[in-house]
């Protein structure tokens, strides 16, 4: 058995589903129970959640492979334009994710990202070999105490290694940060510049609470703190070195380093607002329910939609700048605010 997004298999005429947005990708996930310890996910060993079908906002019902087949071999005429094959880590790539992945490039010539939990340069060569378009080495969290506590690992060593595949496969490796695990926008920014730097590919997710899993009592990101992170990596992506004139007050970002009406022309086309990440990769419903947040929309956003998000950005940048300004005018010693590094 193998399971699939419930959009996907509604994208693959497998089921039935309302649904406004198809995905543009094929979200496929292998095993569930996993050995990892991430404390929003449901699927790792520190959850208490008995629906081991969700992941994300999106339940995974399971096929048996035969099922999947056909499907898969008519993925591309159907207009999907690429598989991304998720893996929990309960088994060795050899018996797991090995022969899933040579299977899936069996049935299909879409390009293939794999996101699994691996430990070394070799894994990530197996996976190129067995005919990965692209590896996923996730990292969650941008701040490394944060990173330590929530997925109990070391955050220098899973970024050293994603640097290192980035080095050695230039322009085929990604990665996700998540908005919302309490780091500051400073630490998720400056952590997004030098992942881009490295010419990693990068997926922004917005912290989504699910029960049954320790996190499950935060609130998500407010969405005015969403659409500064969405502006700000979305400057990083053309010029990373902007970052350098980022402002930030206490954590959080005051100022692009832009006049307002060149902000305002960046940002007009509204894709800063877009799902992020591997190329055809629109993970509808990931992290919102209908009807509320988008905090990443699936498709070109709608002119309406454009100028509301931007109003939503520039006024709380405006509020910002006059935070800002009045911490400069405290007079010396005042705890109004404190400095960042680059100020
Ligand atoms: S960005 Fe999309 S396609 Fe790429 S690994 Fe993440 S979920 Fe999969």
């Amino acid at each position: 058995m193998i399971r699939l997004s419930a959009g996907s298999a509604a994208a693959l005429q497998l089921k039935t589903v309302k649904t406004d947005i198809q995905p543009t990708t094929v979200y496929l996930l292998q095993g569930t129970a996993c050995r990892g310890a991430c404390l929003f996910c449901p699927l790792g060993r520190r959850s208490s959640s008995r629906s081991r079908t969700y992941l994300g906002r999106i339940t995974w019902p399971a096929y048996p492979r035969a099922a999947l087949e056909k499907p898969l071999n008519q993925a591309e005429q159907q207009g999907l334009q690429r598989i991304c094959l998720q893996s929990v880590a309960e088994e060795t790539l050899e018996r797991s994710l090995l022969p899933t992945l040579r299977w899936i490039k069996r049935l299909s010539s879409l390009p293939c990202s794999v996101s699994v939990r691996i430990e070394t340069l070799h894994q990530a060569a197996e996976l190129f070999r067995a005919g990965a378009d692209r590896v996923n080495i996730a990292l969650d969290a941008a701040n490394p105490r944060l990173f330590a506590r929530i997925k109990d690992k070391s955050f220098a060593e899973t970024q050293a290694l994603l640097f290192s595949c980035a080095e050695r496969w230039p322009g085929k490796i990604s990665t996700h940060l998540i908005c919302g695990l309490r780091e500051t926008e400073e630490e998720l920014l400056q952590t997004g510049a030098r992942i881009l730097e490295k010419n990693i590919t990068l997926g922004l997710f917005a912290f989504t609470p699910l029960s049954g899993t320790p996190l499950g009592s935060l609130p998500p990101p407010e969405e005015q703190q969403y659409r500064r992170i969405q502006a700000g990596l979305f400057l990083l992506r053309q010029e990373p070195a902007l970052f350098l004139r980022f402002r930030f007050l206490q954590g959080r970002l005051t100022s692009f380093g832009l006049a307002p009406a060149q902000l305002r022309k960046r940002l007009s086309a509204g894709s800063a607002f877009q799902t992020s990440g591997c190329p055809g990769c629109n993970r509808p419903y990931y992290n919102e329910r209908p009807g509320k947040t988008m905090y990443n929309y699936p498709r070109p956003l709608t002119a309406e939609e454009i100028a509301r998000v931007l109003k939503i950005l520039l006024e709380n940048l405006a509020e910002g700048e006059m935070l800002h300004e009045r911490k400069m005018a405290a007079p010396l010693g005042s705890t109004a605010g404190s400095r960042s590094e680059h100020e």
